[in-house]
C-alpha cells in the first residue's frame, strides 16, 4: 500500500491547486465512505519513484468558513486518521488566520509527521510575511506557490525525507492493483456477482475511463489496502438499468478487456454448465496465458441436489481441462454462498502467477522431462534441451535452449509445459514456455 499523504488546511489556501500539481495527468478517484461528512479525493503520486497516495479532504467555501470550522476541524481529524504523512497548507497572501491556529492545535495533538506548507508565495513580496507563521510552531516553513510551480521540488524532497521508510514488502504492495476481468455470456449473473463483491468492501471508485470511448473501470480496495481493479465493468455496471434481453454478447469487446487484465474470472451457471462460447473464451484465457477463475454462479439452484451438482462439476472440469490451474468455485450472488472466498482466490492465483523460480530448479525439472522420454521433430530429428531459465513474471515464463526452436511440434510444447507446470508447482498459474536456440 502506498503511504498516504493527506492535504489539510482552510478553504481557499489552494490544497485542490497542490493535489493536482503532485498528481499530474494522473486520474484522481473519489472516495464515497459512509460516515465520511464529505467525498475525499485520492490521487496516486509519483515522487521521486516513489508511489504516494494524495488525499484532499475537500472543503467549503469561505462564506462558510466561519460558520462551519468545526466542520473543518472534524473533516481534518477524519482524515488524519489515515495519514502517514500531513501536509498542512497556510496562505501567505491572507497571513496567519485563527483557523489555522487551530488546525496547528489539532495537529500537535497528533503523532503524526507534519510539513508546514506556505502556499501562494509567488514572489519574493510574499517572502517577507513568512516570519508569522513560525508560531504555528511547525518547523522548517516551506514556502510554495501551488499555482505557479515554485518551490515544489523541495517540498518535494522534504515529503521524501519524512515519509516512513517503506519495506520490500510495500514495495512490492505499492505496485498497480491487480487487474481483474469479469468476463461470461448475458444473465450468468455477472452483475449481481459484482454488486455483491463491492457490497461487501469500502470501495473507492470509480469511473476511471478505459482505453475505448465506452469502457469504464472500477477500483476496489479493502480496508487493508489490497486493491482490485476490475476491468470494463461499464456494461456490467450499467445494466441494471438497460437490460436488454436482446443485448449480444460482444466478443472482440471482451477480448479487449482480457487483454488488459491479469486475472480473468469467469462466470458460468448451475443451469447450463459450460458452453461453446465459454470455451472459446477459456482458450483465448489459455492463448493469452492469463491467471483465471472459474466461477460457477446460481449454485443455490442444486441445493439439495447433491448428485446433479457432482455430475455438473465433472462436466465443467472436462470441459475446461485445457486450462487445469483455473480454480473452480461454485457460488451464488443471490444467497451470498462463498463470495468472500472470491478476492482471497483471486491473491492466491496472482500470487502464483507472480511467482518466480530459481534457475538451479528449473534445471532440474528439465532434466527429469528429458529422462522421461526422447522427443523428436516432426522430420525426425532428436530434440535437444541444454538449459531453462524463468525470464518473466506475469505470466511465468520460461525459456528454454534448444537445437531445434522453429521445429518443436505443439505436442511436445504441450507436453514440457505441462510437465514443468508440475515440477514447478504453478498449480493455479498458467506457464509461458519459449524456446530459443541454444547461444
Ligand atoms: P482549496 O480550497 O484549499 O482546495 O484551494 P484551491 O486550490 O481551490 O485554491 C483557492 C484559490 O487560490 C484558487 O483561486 C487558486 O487559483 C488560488 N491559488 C492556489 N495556489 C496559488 C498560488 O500558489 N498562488 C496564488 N496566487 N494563488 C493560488
Ligand atoms: P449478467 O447479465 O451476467 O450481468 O447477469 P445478472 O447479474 O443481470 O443476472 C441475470 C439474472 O440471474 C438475474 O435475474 C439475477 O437475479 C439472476 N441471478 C444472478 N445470480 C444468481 C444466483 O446466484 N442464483 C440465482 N438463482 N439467480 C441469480
Amino acid at each position: 500500500m502506498p503511504h498516504k499523504i493527506v492535504l489539510i488546511g482552510r478553504p481557499n489556501v489552494g490544497k485542490s491547486t497542490l493535489f493536482n500539481t503532485l498528481i499530474g495527468e494522473r486520474k484522481a478517484l473519489v472516495e464515497r465512505t459512509p460516515g465520511v461528512t464529505r467525498d475525499r479525493l485520492y490521487g496516486e503520486a509519483e515522487i521521486e519513484g516513489r508511489k504516494v497516495t494524495v488525499i484532499d479532504t475537500g472543503g467549503l467555501t469561505p462564506e462558510v468558513e466561519e460558520l462551519f470550522s468545526h466542520e473543518i476541524l472534524r473533516q481534518a481529524e477524519e482524515a488524519l486518521a489515515e495519514a502517514d504523512l500531513v501536509l498542512f497548507l497556510v496562505d501567505a497572501r491572507t497571513g496567519l488566520t485563527p483557523l489555522d491556529e487551530r488546525i496547528a492545535e489539532l495537529l500537535r495533538k497528533k503523532e503524526k509527521p507534519v510539513l508546514l506548507v506556505i502556499n501562494k508565495v509567488d514572489s519574493k513580496k510574499e517572502v517577507l510575511n513568512l516570519g508569522e507563521f513560525y508560531a504555528l510552531g511547525f518547523e522548517p516553513l516551506l514556502p510554495i506557490s501551488a499555482k505557479h510551480k515554485k518551490g515544489l521540488e523541495n517540498l518535494r524532497k522534504e515529503i521524501l525525507a519524512h515519509l516512513p521508510e517503506e519495506t520490500e514488502e510495500e514495495a512490492e504492495k505499492s505496485l498497480a492493483p491487480i487487474r481483474v476481468v469479469i468476463l461470461g455470456r448475458p444473465n450468468v449473473g455477472k452483475s449481481s456477482l459484482l454488486n455483491r463483491l463491492v457490497g461487501y468492501e469500502r470501495m473507492i471508485v470509480s469511473d476511471i475511463p478505459g482505453t475505448t470511448r465506452d469502457s469504464i473501470d472500477t477500483l476496489l480496495e479493502l480496508p487493508d489496502g489490497r486493491q482490485y481493479l476490475l476491468i470494463d465493468t461499464a456494461g456490467i455496471r450499467r445494466r441494471p438499468r438497460i437490460k436488454a434481453r436482446t443485448e449480444k454478447f460482444s466478443v472482440d469487446k471482451a477480448f479487449e478487456a482480457l487483454d488488459r487484465a491479469e486475472v480473468a474470472i469467469l462466470v458460468l451457471t448451475a443451469e447450463e454448465g459450460i458452453t461453446d462460447q465459454d470455451q472459446k473464451i477459456l482458450s483465448q484465457i489459455e492463448k493469452r496465458h492469463k491467471a483465471c477463475i472459474i466461477l460457477v454462479n446460481k449454485w443455490d439452484l442444486l441445493d439439495g441436489k447433491r448428485e446433479e451438482g457432482n455430475i455438473l462439476m465433472e462436466q465443467i472440469k472436462y470441459g475446461a481441462r485445457f486450462v487445469p490451474w483455473a480454480p473452480i468455485l461454485t457460488i451464488s450472488a443471490k444467497t451470498g454462498r462463498r463470495i468472500k472466498e472470491v478476492l482471497p482466490l483471486v491473491d492466491e492465483v496472482y500470487a502464483a502467477y507472480s511467482r518466480r523460480v530459481p534457475t538451479a530448479q528449473v534445471n532440474r525439472a528439465l532434466e527429469e522431462i528429458k529422462r522421461e522420454r526422447a522427443l523428436y521433430t516432426p522430420s525426425g530429428n532428436r530434440l535437444k534441451f541444454y538449459y531453462a531459465t524463468q525470464a518473466e513474471i506475469r505470466p511465468p515464463t520460461v525459456v528454454v535452449f534448444t537445437n531445434y526452436p522453429e521445429e518443436i511440434p505443439k505436442s511436445v510444447e504441450r507436453f514440457i509445459k505441462n510437465r514443468l507446470r508440475n515440477y514447478l508447482g504453478f498449480e493455479k498459474s498458467p506457464l509461458k514456455v519459449v524456446f530459443r536456440p541454444r547461444r
